[in-house]
């Protein structure tokens, strides 16, 4: 009862108090009485006032078919029904993951019916969450191949470009399915295509699958992030920027040619206003943006 009054405060926008933090199987009681949870290593609240921020409340919605969102205002995870099982895309953060399960029971579905989790990066604000989901859903987490070694390890790759901030998150130790650029994990009537985005970070990876309803399908595009920002002493234009140049390169070409009727970006407010976009071009413009970004962030290193 304490977790689903927490939830429900949560829910409401109190969003100064703990976050819920173990599902309620995991409270204890003594002589009936609920005691505050354990401290849970996989849930422990990080990220202060961005992430305060980022996990401003939003209700799970409907976008189309079988698609639906479960994050927040400003971090996007994804449910996918696919008849056969669900299967969620990002994971937020640690202290949000029983928020995410309670958005997924409040659109009927039952968390143990997760199969798979997508990861779009190694980073704490999309992957710190997938310990703890996977671990509380059994489900299995889906990545790509440099992703997945960054999910182990709980921490910035030795290449990326944010290295210098530090700072990690839970690491993924249950079992992981890696997966490469153009693969599809097919789940019940879903088919879900692997699209390497690398640049923001070399595993970076996008998700896309078709949506349907009665004769109408939509082309569903999660995007992982792609914005060129990195700690204060890097520079895109060194020898070791130069390889996430050029994979931003290969991801602008991605993007551009996606059939992309619904953008769902890892941070909404990348995708434009709201939590999605159903724009044409959608896909497009979301790599215009980060195109035009790089270009200004190597002119500015150039002239320093
Ligand atoms: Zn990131």
């Amino acid at each position: 009862m304490i977790t689903m009054m927490t939830v429900a405060a949560w829910l409401a926008g109190v969003n100064h108090l703990p976050l819920p933090i173990v599902e309620e199987a995991h409270a204890q009681t003594v002589a009936g009485a609920a005691l505050a949870p354990a401290d849970d290593p996989l849930t422990r609240p990080i990220g202060g006032a961005r992430a305060a921020e980022w996990l401003a409340p939003a209700p799970p919605v409907k976008i189309f078919g079988n698609s639906y969102l479960v994050g927040f205002s400003g971090l996007s995870v994804a449910l996918i029904d696919t008849g056969d099982g669900l299967v969620l895309v990002d994971g937020a953060l640690p202290q949000s993951a029983a928020a995410v399960l309670a958005h997924v029971r409040q659109l009927g579905f039952d968390p143990k019916d997760i199969k798979f989790i997508l990861s779009t990066e190694p980073h704490w604000d999309h992957a710190g969450g997938l310990a703890a989901l996977a671990r509380d859903t059994g489900a299995t987490v889906v990545a790509s191949e440099r992703g997945a070694e960054g999910l182990r390890l709980g921490k910035h790759a030795a290449d990326d470009p944010q290295l210098a901030y530090g700072g990690g998150w839970p690491a993924v130790s249950t079992p992981m399915r890696v997966m490469a650029d153009g693969e599809v994990l097919p789940l019940g009537t879903a088919r879900i295509t692997a699209r390497a985005t690398p640049g923001h970070t070399m595993g970076s990876m996008s998700w896309s699958w078709q949506a349907c309803e009665r004769k109408k399908c939509k082309e569903i595009v999660f995007a992982a992030s792609l914005n060129p920002v990195s700690a204060d002493d890097y520079k895109f234009s060194s020898a070791a920027g130069a390889p996430f140049v050029a994979a931003f390169a290969q991801s602008y070409r991605t993007m551009d040619a996606l059939t992309c009727d619904v953008l769902i970006s890892a941070h909404p407010d990348n995708a434009g206003e709201g939590r999605f976009s159903a724009k044409p071009r959608a896909c497009r413009a979301y790599a215009d943006r980060s195109r035009k970004a790089l270009a200004k962030r190597l002119a500015a290193e150039k002239a320093a």
